[in-house]
């Protein structure tokens, strides 16, 4: 497993950031992180959703998954996903296959680019990694279509490290959790520091998956389920009100 770029214990019992993350550091309090990691992973075992690529360890799998989940519902995702993987089982399957062929196997999940891009990443991981996905971050983050959250995602759901990730639900989660008011956005440096330290050592796979179902299922974008929610007591935008949040 590769070391974790946790945060390092303060005496006051708080967490803070490694040094290069200062700038955008947010201290939590160990309690509080505790309380968190706590809580969602409990909510996750009673909640968390039973989908398809969670069935499966395998990186190229778990590329497909991540690379349609990009701008596409879940539920037009699960269809395609299936058929795509039986059209293409392996990797080399689908470096072999010709671009055309493999942006009309997409059809009609739409961002043609994202085909494309997949394609091109199947193609260079034969070519350059004799067509293994490598789970180092930096070599992940050279394909063109990888960025850090698709790395992340590989990274914890395929090779079970413990890497963050932060996607649209997940910066809205820990936004409203850790930060309350402003604009999530603006705060990406600290929240992509934020969901590396929470993840509690060895647990980074159900702790990444548990974060993004909570963020689809209880804290969504428009209307959150704060009254039925298990951080309502020690989250900074409970209740959350459109108005009083943005
Ligand atoms: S209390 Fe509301 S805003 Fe806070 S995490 Fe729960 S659902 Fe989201």
């Amino acid at each position: 497993m590769a070391a974790r770029n946790d945060g390092m214990p303060r005496r006051n019992g708080t967490t803070r950031l490694k040094r290069g993350t200062r700038k955008s550091a947010l201290s939590v309090e160990t309690g509080a992180r505790q309380r968190f990691q706590h809580r969602l992973l409990k909510w996750y075992r009673q909640h968390g959703r039973d989908l398809p690529w969670r069935q499966t360890s395998d990186p190229y799998k778990i590329l497909v998954s991540e690379v349609m989940l990009q701008q596409t519902q879940v539920e037009r995702v699960i269809p395609k996903y299936h058929e795509f993987l039986e059209r293409y089982p392996t990797l080399q399957d689908l470096a072999d296959a010709s671009a055309d062929e493999v942006r009309a196997t997409w059809y009609p999940l739409g961002y043609n680019i994202r085909p494309f891009r997949l394609h091109g990443i199947a193609r260079e991981t034969v070519a350059r990694y004799g067509g293994a996905l490598p789970k180092d971050p930096d070599a992940l983050l050279s394909f063109k279509g990888i960025g850090r959250y698709t790395a992340g995602a590989i990274r914890s759901f395929a090779f079970n490290e413990d890497a963050p990730i932060l996607d649209t639900n997940v910066m809205r989660v820990l936004h409203r959790v850790f930060i309350g008011a402003g604009d999530p956005k603006l705060k990406k440096s600290t929240l992509w520091a934020l969901s590396e330290t929470l993840i509690p050592r060895g647990k980074g796979y159900d702790f990444n998956q548990a974060l993004m179902d909570f963020g689809a299922i209880v804290c969504t974008a428009r209307d959150p389920y704060c009254l039925l929610c298990p951080m309502k007591d020690c989250c900074k935008s409970y209740p959350f009100e459109p108005h009083r949040n943005s």
